[in-house]
């Protein structure tokens, strides 16, 4: 971390002093990892692992492994993703040296890598060696029309569990070498996605530990490590005190969270939000400032049964807003651990944690 100087060096340094949360970054790549750590970053909140394969040539390799005709060949696609994603991992444990990192299973909806247009499913049909009919064939069968509230998240996992495992097996053989590298113990947290059932995340989990032991004898390094869940979910908030039985931290997705609740599309609202607000209808965008009184609510129920069930839960955010000051202070309030937002929002954050902590004293 670099010294600050000056008057905005002692403010941080009253703010760091002050401050009860954590503040961590929301970070999949080095760059943007190495930057929060420059702003002060306490580990990765968020490593939105969907973000590492929809660069250059990965997506390609992610198409022929969601196109595939079978489980044999998802894993062979899965065996060339691998090194890319353990290395991916090393170069993040490294960078943070010892500071939390949470990893998220691949989350997004399946159409985010399905060819679309015809160019498209030619390109990839010709990249693939696979018919044009018979491709288009397999992309209508996986065509939804509500995505975001399909195919995604842990229902991946559970309908192609071998994507979790390459995964895991990726965070635990990254967490073994950047141990040996640095000297300093690794503790991945691993996040799965739109949980809304216990069940959902105990199948999750399952494979996990699986992995685990494995990765372990294979190693001979013993890794500790964490399996808990996003919160996003009305039925996941409702059920915390189920859930977090089978899980060791919540991390509060307010952006679906916020979408289900309101049951307004986070790609789709601000045309007739920025007419609400104009008519006075809702005093701010839900998505920009948490809605204290409903999606808020959803935390504090979340909270409160969560921590019944296992009082060391640990709570975060990371939805976006986790960077917004205002929402900092409802966190402060619901007694979460920490809030992680985007690299640039880190001071920013540091700084509304502390006022957060110092209210609350004042209170
Ligand atoms: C969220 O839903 O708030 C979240 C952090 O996940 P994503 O934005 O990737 O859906
Ligand atoms: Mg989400």
């Amino acid at each position: 971390q670099p010294e600050l100087s000056g008057d905005f060096g002692r403010i941080m340094e009253w703010a760091d002093r002050t401050r009860r949360m954590k503040v961590r970054t929301n970070a999949e790549t080095p760059a943007d990892a190495r930057a929060a750590r420059s702003f002060g970053a306490e580990g990765i909140g968020l490593c939105r692992t969907e973000h590492m394969f929809f660069e250059g040539s990965r997506i390609n390799v992610m198409r022929e492994m969601i196109l595939a005709e079978d489980e044999a060949g998802r894993r062979a696609s899965l065996a060339k993703l691998l090194p890319m994603q353990r290395s991916d991992f090393v170069e993040l444990f490294e960078i943070m040296h010892g500071l939390p990192v949470t990893i998220r299973l691949l989350d997004p909806p399946l159409h985010e890598f399905l060819p679309k247009t015809d160019e498209e499913i030619a390109e990839v049909a010709t990249a693939l060696s696979i018919d044009e009919a018979v491709l288009r064939l397999r992309v209508d069968t996986l065509h939804e029309f509500n995505p975001m509230l399909g195919h995604r998240g842990c229902r991946l996992a559970i309908s192609y569990p071998e994507i979790a495992e390459m995964q895991a097996r990726a965070i635990f053989e990254a967490a073994a070498e950047a141990a040996r590298a640095t000297g300093a113990a690794v503790v991945p947290e691993i996040m799965v996605p739109l949980v809304g059932l216990k069940a959902e995340l105990d199948y999750v989990k399952a494979r996990i530990e699986d992995v685990a032991k494995a990765v372990i004898a294979e190693s001979g390094v013993p890794i500790d490590y964490l399996v808990g869940t996003m919160i996003e979910l009305p039925r996941a908030a409702l059920r915390a005190h189920v859930i977090a039985e089978s899980a060791e931290f919540f991390s509060f997705g307010t952006n679906d969270l916020t979408q289900t609740t309101f049951g307004i599309s986070r790609d789709d609202a601000s045309a007739f939000l920025s007419t609400y607000i104009q008519k006075g209808i809702v005093e701010q965008d839900p998505f920009v400032q948490l809605d204290f009184d409903g999606v808020g609510e959803l935390i504090r129920i979340a909270a409160e049964r969560g921590r019944r069930t296992r009082d060391d839960l640990k709570l975060g955010i990371c939805g976006e807003h986790g960077g917004d000051p205002a929402s900092i202070h409802f966190c402060e309030e619901a007694g979460l651990d920490y809030v992680s937002c985007s690299p640039f929002r880190v001071p920013i954050a540091r700084l509304a944690a502390a006022q957060a902590a110092f209210k609350g004293v004042k209170a």
